[in-house]
C-alpha cells in the first residue's frame, strides 16, 4: 500500500512539474536567472529540534550542479543567522542570505543591515528576559539570531499551549517600547528589528547588485511572501503546498518535491 501510494504521488508531480517546466523554458529562454531558495520547509522539511535542520543528499547535489551553470546564480534565503546558513551551503559561487535578508554574503556582495545592526544589544537583553519569562514551559525554544530573536513552540505540549498564548501575549506587550516587531511563522514568533526591510527587499537587492536576471523564487512561510510579492510578473514564484491566499504564481505540493523542481530548473538552464 505503502509504495503504491508514493507511486501515485511520484506520477502527480511529474505531471505537475510538466507545465512549470514550459513555463520555465519561455520565461528563462536565452536568459540568466537568479534563483532564491528559502531553507526550512524548503530546502529542508521542518523538523521539532530547529538546528537539526538539513538538507538532503539530493537537494545539496542538486543546488551544488545549478550554481555551477554560467545562466544561473543561487541564493539561500533564511530566517536563520547567516553563519548556520554559510556553515550548511558550502556549493561554489553560492550567496547566502540570512536573518530575513538583514545580512547578506555572496560573490561581491557583503551587506548588514545598518539600521537592524545598531540594535543588537536589545536582542540579546530580550533573549535574556524571554528566557526567564518563558522558562517554565516545556520545549519552547528561544534563539537569539544576532539581528533577530525566534521563539519555538514547535514542541510545547497542546496542554500548555493556551497559558503559554497568554504569557507570551503579556511579554509582546511588555515590549512596545522597544524598536522591534513581532510576527508569526509556523510554530514560531519571531522578534524582528523595526526596520523596513524583508527577504522581498533582500531580493530586489541583490538583483540590482549582481546584474539583470529573472528571479525564481521558491518558499513556504509567510516571510517568503514578500520575495514572491517583489518577484511580481518579472519572474516565477513557487510556493511549498497549495495555498489560496498566497501571492506565489504556482506550486509544489510537497518539500519532498524541491529536488526534482531544482533539477528541472538546472536542465532549463544548460
Ligand atoms: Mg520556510
Amino acid at each position: 500500500m505503502q509504495r503504491a501510494s508514493s507511486r501515485s504521488g511520484g506520477k502527480r508531480i511529474v505531471k505537475r512539474l510538466e507545465p512549470l517546466g514550459e513555463k520555465l523554458r519561455r520565461r528563462l529562454s536565452g536568459r540568466r536567472a537568479f534563483v532564491f531558495l528559502d531553507f526550512d520547509g524548503t530546502l529542508a522539511p521542518i523538523v521539532s529540534m530547529p538546528h537539526r535542520a538539513r538538507a538532503n543528499e539530493r537537494v545539496m547535489r542538486a543546488i551544488t550542479a545549478l550554481a555551477a551553470l554560467p545562466r544561473a546564480r543561487v541564493a539561500v534565503m533564511s530566517g536563520r543567522p547567516l553563519s548556520f546558513v554559510r556553515q550548511r551551503f558550502l556549493a561554489r559561487g553560492l550567496f547566502h542570505v540570512g536573518n530575513h535578508g538583514l545580512e547578506m554574503r555572496g560573490p561581491g556582495v557583503t551587506f548588514r543591515h545598518k539600521g537592524a545592526a545598531v540594535i543588537r544589544p536589545t536582542f540579546q537583553a530580550l533573549a535574556e528576559k524571554a528566557k526567564a519569562t518563558l522558562a517554565g514551559f516545556p520545549g519552547v525554544l528561544i534563539e537569539n539570531k544576532g539581528l533577530t530573536m525566534s521563539v519555538h513552540f514547535r514542541r510545547l505540549p497542546p496542554s500548555f499551549r493556551r497559558r503559554f498564548n497568554r504569557s507570551l501575549a503579556a511579554f509582546r506587550l511588555g515590549t512596545a517600547a522597544l524598536p522591534i516587531r513581532w510576527r508569526r511563522g509556523k510554530k514560531v514568533w519571531e522578534a524582528l528589528p523595526r526596520v523596513d526591510w524583508n527577504k522581498g527587499r533582500a531580493l530586489t537587492e541583490l538583483l540590482r547588485r549582481t546584474g539583470p536576471a529573472v528571479p525564481v523564487a521558491v518558499g513556504d512561510d509567510v516571510t517568503d511572501e514578500d520575495m514572491f510579492k517583489a518577484v511580481g510578473r518579472k519572474g516565477v514564484s513557487i510556493r511549498i503546498g497549495k495555498s489560496g491566499s498566497s501571492r506565489a504564481m504556482d506550486y509544489l505540493p510537497r518539500q519532498k518535491d524541491v529536488p526534482r523542481f531544482l533539477t528541472l530548473l538546472t536542465e532549463v538552464l544548460k
